[in-house]
């Protein structure tokens, strides 16, 4: 949580919310793979219409997501809390006295005091870090080694250095040029920078943590399958855009996801995937992915979410003017356009956009759960009984993935930016238009 804060909070919000478009999460128990896709009967036991995990796995998923939600909002208040120490000890006051001894080029001093402030908050954030990947460790939902993890946490910090250094230079650009409307001229500027970070998301940054390799080379199989379901979207979505994700490398969970933009623009499907569901089930994974796709749900949330941010900057603006004036002097930070002042509008927009995490996941459930109907009707005709194939994936699914079998609604509008387990369930054991005689919503 607390690397989050660092890379200027508006693009991790962007990043976060954008960047992957999950679709379920989690692993499948048993790794039966019928040969004949259309024919071979799903359940052996009674139908599923609720999610209902065994009792002990059941306490454990209880267990951990509990643990789970404590750590999101002690990790964002230990963010919070590393700005203000940062704010109180003069921290940045220090680092642009450096920057502006070194050099009157605002140039030279940007690329002194940006990495400087940026790395001193990743570093602090390390203890929250740590703490959440053990988390996934004791639950034996991440593989990797300690080694591994800390190369990761390197590489994302350079990334997160680079971008970092590049927006503040845009930031305090406009703060300099309009000191009253910057906020506008800023969420404009990064809505190009958005783009570019999206389409390069997955030709440059992706590979640096996992290996791609094309679809239709491991599972040719699989790809014969997956292009009817492609067909019956009446989709043109060419094999060379269905990758295969070593994930396996890193964490037990099952997923799969759409991101890219233009010409970039992808179908990820975990290889834990491929090797635990079956092939109705990966279909409908597939199916849910395409629907995202299909749907064009990237650029709509990105364009709502732009929207919310254009408000959330502006009220930063209103705060971040208000703080200043109040404790900027205590704090040895002479005005906004002062880089001094960085760690004031992290603050400021990390926790506006931490209290606005209720409306990002609501717009990402909607999405979410258009995503797992057209999942259902697009291998409607393809797979046998689609309701129970998806039910039974969502379900073994679930238990592997430790999904809290029951979240209260305060947990749901805080942490899900999926429908919750049970909703899920109970939605694709029951969708079905066909037999009432409606029209299916999407593919017809
Ligand atoms: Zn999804």
């Amino acid at each position: 949580m607390t690397n989050r804060i660092a890379v200027l909070a508006l693009f991790l919000l962007f990043a976060a919310t954008l960047a992957t478009l999950h679709a379920q999460s989690s692993p499948a128990s048993d790794s039966s793979s019928p040969a004949v896709v259309a024919t071979t009967p799903v359940a052996a036991g009674a139908p599923i219409v609720e999610y209902a995990p065994p009792p002990a796995e059941y306490a454990r998923a209880k267990a951990y997501s509990n643990s789970h939600y404590r750590h999101v909002f002690i990790g964002a208040f230990y963010g919070f809390l590393i700005l203000l120490v940062i704010l109180r000890w003069r921290v940045a006051p220090a680092f642009r006295n450096l920057a502006e001894r070194a050099s009157s080029s605002r140039f030279v001093q940007r690329i002194i005091f940006a990495p400087l402030i940026l790395f001193t908050i990743a570093v602090l954030g390390i203890p929250s870090d740590i703490w959440d990947e053990s988390l996934q460790r004791a639950y034996g939902l991440s593989v990797q080694t300690w080694g591994a993890w800390t190369r990761d946490w390197i590489l994302g910090q350079a990334i997160m250095l680079i971008v970092g250094t590049l927006l503040v230079g845009i930031l305090y650009g406009v703060i300099r040029r309009s000191p009253r409307r910057w906020w506008f001229y800023f969420w404009l500027a990064s809505i190009p920078i958005v783009l570019l970070m999206f389409f390069l998301q997955p030709i440059v940054v992706d590979p640096l943590f996992y290996t791609f390799k094309p679809l239709a080379g491991a599972q040719p199989v699989l790809v014969s399958e997956i292009q009817k379901v492609v067909h019956r979207g009446g989709m043109e979505i060419p094999a060379d855009r269905m990758f295969v994700m070593n994930a396996s490398s890193k964490t037990t969970g099952l997923n799969a996801y759409v991101t890219g933009f233009g010409a970039s623009k992808r179908v990820v499907v975990w290889d834990n995937t491929i090797a635990k569901a079956t092939v109705p089930e990966t279909l409908f994974v597939f199916g849910h992915e395409m629907g995202h796709y299909v749907l064009l749900h990237i650029p709509k949330e990105m364009a709502i979410i732009s929207a919310i941010l254009l408000f959330l900057l502006y009220l930063g603006y209103r705060l971040s003017n208000g703080m200043l004036a109040r404790w900027g002097a205590q704090w040895g930070i002479r005005d906004l356009q002062d880089w001094a002042s960085l760690p004031v509008l992290l603050f400021v927009i990390t926790l506006l956009a931490f209290l606005a995490t209720p409306v990002f996941n609501g717009v990402s459930r909607h999405f979410e759960h258009e995503a797992d109907r057209y999942g259902l009707e697009v291998i409607h005709g393809i797979v046998d009984n689609p309701n129970q194939v998806a039910a039974h994936y969502f379900q073994k699914s679930g238990e592997k993935n430790l999904s809290d079998p029951d979240p209260s609604e305060f947990v749901k509008i805080w942490f899900f930016d999926h429908p919750t387990r049970p909703e899920r369930v109970h939605f694709v054991a029951t969708y079905n238009p066909w037999s009432s005689g409606e029209e299916p919503k999407y593919v017809k």
